[in-house]
C-alpha cells in the first residue's frame, strides 16, 4: 500500500474512505479532518475555553494532542476513579496522563474522587447497592457531575470527551435496538449548554476506533492499552464487535449508519407523528389509494409505464 500523496510507504489504509497515507501525511490529515469536523458542527472556535475530559486512553490523548496541535485553548481534566482491577488501572492511567501533559507543557486539572467525596467509585458503588455488582452505573453518574462542576467552576464554555466513531455508533446501535427515542434525539456531536451545563462536544465522533490508535502510534504518545476492568463483558462491547463484523463485509457500514442517523435527525425525521406524516398524502387521481408521490402513486406509475413498454413493443 502506497501513501496517496506522496507514494511512499502507507502507515494507514482506510477502506471506509479508499484512502491510504503514509505517517506524515496521516499527521496531516487527522487534524485537518478534526478542524472540519469542528467547524461543521459548531463545536467551538479559538476565542472559546475547552476542557478535554482525559482519561489516559488513546482517545483523550489523541483529542487533546489535536486541539493543542490546531491552536485551540484547551486544558485537560482527569478524574481519579480509585479502581485497581489487579492491573493498578487508575494509577497507570493517571501516570500516562501527566506524563502527557508534562511533556507537551499543558494544564491539568485533577479531581481524585476518593479525596473529593471520601471514597472510591468501586466502594461508593457497592454502598449504595446501584447498578447489579458492577460500579458502571455509579462511575458515569460522578463522571458526568464532576465534569460539568470543574468546567463551570473553572468558567470553561466547552467539555470535550474522546468519543469516537465506533463508540457513538455502538451507543446508537443499542438505543436503536430498543427506540429510546429520549435518547436517539440528544445523541450527536453537539449538546447545546442548558441553565448551569457547559456545551458538550465530540470532536472525533466520526473517527474509526483504528484510526485513533495509528494516530497515536504515529505521534508517539504513550497509553494505557488496558480497558477499564469493569468494561469486560459489557453490552457496549458486544455491539462494537458486532459492528466490526458488519464492517468487514461492507467497509464504510459504521460511518454511513451514524451519519445517515445525524441526517435524518437534523431533517426532523425521527419519530415525527403520524399525522403529520399523514398529511402530506393525498389520494391517488386513478386508485384513490392514500399517495405521497407527487400526481399518481407509485403502482399507477408503474402500471403505466409497463403499458407504455407494452405498446411500443
Ligand atoms: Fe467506569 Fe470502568 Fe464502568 Fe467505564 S467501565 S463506567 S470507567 S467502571
Ligand atoms: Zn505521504
Amino acid at each position: 500500500m502506497k501513501c496517496r500523496k506522496c507514494g511512499s510507504k502507507a502507515h494507514v489504509n482506510m477502506r471506509q474512505h479508499k484512502l491510504a497515507l503514509c505517517r506524515e501525511h496521516y499527521l496531516e490529515w487527522v487534524p485537518e479532518q478534526t478542524e472540519r469536523f469542528i467547524k461543521k458542527y459548531g463545536m467551538f472556535t479559538r476565542d472559546e475555553k475547552v476542557l478535554v475530559a482525559v482519561s489516559g486512553g488513546k482517545d483523550s490523548l489523541s483529542l487533546w494532542d489535536i486541539l493543542v496541535r490546531l491552536g485551540y485553548q484547551a486544558d485537560g481534566l482527569y478524574i481519579g476513579l480509585g479502581i485497581d482491577g489487579g492491573i493498578g488501572y487508575s494509577h497507570e492511567s493517571q501516570r500516562l496522563t501527566e506524563k502527557f501533559a508534562n511533556e507537551h507543557d499543558l494544564k491539568l486539572h485533577i479531581v481524585d474522587i476518593e479525596k473529593e467525596y471520601g471514597q472510591s467509585i468501586p466502594v461508593l458503588s457497592e454502598m449504595t447497592h446501584r447498578g447489579k455488582g458492577k460500579p458502571c452505573s455509579v462511575c458515569g453518574l460522578t463522571k458526568r457531575h464532576e465534569m460539568n462542576r470543574i468546567a463551570r467552576d473553572l468558567g470553561y464554555d466547552v467539555l470535550a470527551t474522546g468519543h469516537n466513531l465506533d463508540d457513538e455508533a455502538a451507543v446508537l446501535f443499542g438505543n436503536t435496538l430498543t427506540w429510546t427515542s429520549e435518547y436517539l434525539l440528544r445523541q450527536g456531536p453537539v449538546l447545546p449548554s442548558t441553565e448551569g451545563l457547559a456545551r458538550k462536544v465530540k470532536p472525533l465522533c466520526r473517527f474509526y476506533e483504528r484510526e485513533m490508535t495509528a494516530y497515536c502510534l504515529a505521534r508517539g504518545i504513550e497509553y494505557i492499552y488496558e480497558e477499564c476492568p469493569f468494561a469486560e463483558g459489557s453490552t457496549s462491547i458486544y455491539y462494537k464487535e458486532l459492528l466490526n463484523q458488519l464492517e468487514n463485509v461492507r467497509p464504510g457500514a459504521k460511518l454511513i449508519f451514524y451519519l445517515k442517523f445525524l441526517e435524518a435527525r437534523r431533517r426532523g425525521d425521527l419519530f415525527v407523528e403520524q399525522n403529520e406524516a399523514q398529511a402530506h398524502l393525498h389520494s391517488c387521481p386513478k386508485c384513490r389509494q392514500p399517495t405521497s408521490a407527487p400526481g399518481l402513486c407509485s403502482f399507477c406509475r408503474l402500471m403505466e409505464k409497463t403499458q407504455q413498454l407494452d405498446t411500443v413493443s
